[in-house]
């Protein structure tokens, strides 16, 4: 009898929720008309054939698990002619009817590039940085703002205690979601992101000068990755301010851990929606938040999105002065 089978694949940065994602996809599509086979290392696992057979029993106790169970890898050979020919003849070979991939949006221009070759895609998107176009949210984003926000809240203790300034740097890579929400959360004193381009180490002098002002004798700074070398910000910072800088990396940490409960409850919500287009053949599709709610775009609107930065939310951090 014929069985659809359908292939489900983790790519780029990991993010905490993946293994919930992956277990409500399974949970959810696995019938007796249907099996899942699960592709280990993205696209370059794909490329190689590291694919098994995924059970219910697979997927059981890891809706709380940080991480990956698929593992997650990036492939430069994927973005070739040759590469992306080689992933296209895995998936003939494997009858896969559709491929489910979790990731952002260059794992999303994957997905488009498959399903130009016939190969039918569901996205899911899976981000810590909450910067794919398409959709207001990345499973991730959650869990690592709050992660981020429970390790400065215990920087802040020892910045108090000495009377110094912290100052901290966020991932991110090309947008300030991680820093502004964070920043808002610890009540950093300036918050630095690669949408507002300006003078970083004034910036940030100034919105202290300016607390230091109103008594205030301890600060918070958050950056965003890449902007500029840290050292040499906090040297800044001093000579324009007079007050003492240590430099923390919050680097991985934001990557990792259990997910939140809205990054599980979102995770489960977009599985279900990417099962129930799988069942009824619909291809090609992305699951995206849209007003806030969950729903589905097609694949091939992916590039025309620009995401909106939350500018409005950075002018009211601006308000608020302690
Ligand atoms: P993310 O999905 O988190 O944005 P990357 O940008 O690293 O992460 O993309 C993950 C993988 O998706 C890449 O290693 C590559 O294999 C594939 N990919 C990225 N961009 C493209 C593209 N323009 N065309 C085809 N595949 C791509």
């Amino acid at each position: 009898m014929y069985k659809k089978r359908i292939g489900i694949l983790t790519s780029g940065g990991d993010a905490p929720g993946m293994n919930a994602v992956i277990r409500g996809v399974v949970g959810s599509i696995i019938d007796e008309n249907t099996e899942i086979f699960g592709i280990q290392h993205g696209y370059k696992g794909l490329i190689n054939g590291e694919v098994f057979e995924i059970k219910r029993s697979d997927v059981a106790g890891i809706i709380n698990l940080g991480g990956t169970i698929l593992y997650t890898a990036r492939s430069e050979e994927f973005k070739t002619r040759e590469g992306l020919q080689k992933a296209v003849d895995v998936c003939r070979k494997l009858k896969l009817d559709s491929v489910v991939v979790i990731g952002g949006d260059g794992s999303f221009r994957g997905a488009l590039e498959l399903s130009e070759y016939g190969i039918g895609c569901v996205g899911i998107p899976g981000t810590i940085d909450n910067d794919v176009t398409c959709t207001e949210y990345t499973i991730g984003f959650d869990t690592a703002v709050n992660t981020a926000t429970e390790m400065i809240d215990k920087i802040r203790d020892t910045a108090s205690a000495n009377e110094r300034c912290s100052i901290v740097e966020v991932m991110g890579r090309n947008s300030g979601n991680i820093a502004l929400n964070t920043g808002i959360a610890v009540g950093a004193t300036a918050i630095l992101i690669p949408e507002v381009k300006q003078d970083f180490a004034k910036e940030a002098s100034d919105r202290i000068k300016l607390m230091q002002g109103f008594g205030k004798k301890h600060f918070i700074v958050v950056i965003t990755e890449g902007l500029i070398e840290i050292n040499k910000f906090a040297y800044e910072i001093k000579k324009n301010t007079g007050i003492e800088c240590r430099t923390t990396i919050l680097g991985h940490v934001q990557r990792g851990g259990s997910p939140t409960v809205r990054d599980r409850v979102v995770a489960s919500e977009m599985a279900c929606l990417a099962s129930l287009n799988l069942k009824e053949n619909i291809k090609n599709r992305i699951i995206v938040l849209k007003q806030n709610k969950i729903t589905d775009i097609d694949i091939n609107e992916i590039q025309t999105f620009k995401k909106d930065f939350d500018f409005a939310l950075y002018k009211k951090f601006l308000q608020i002065l302690e």
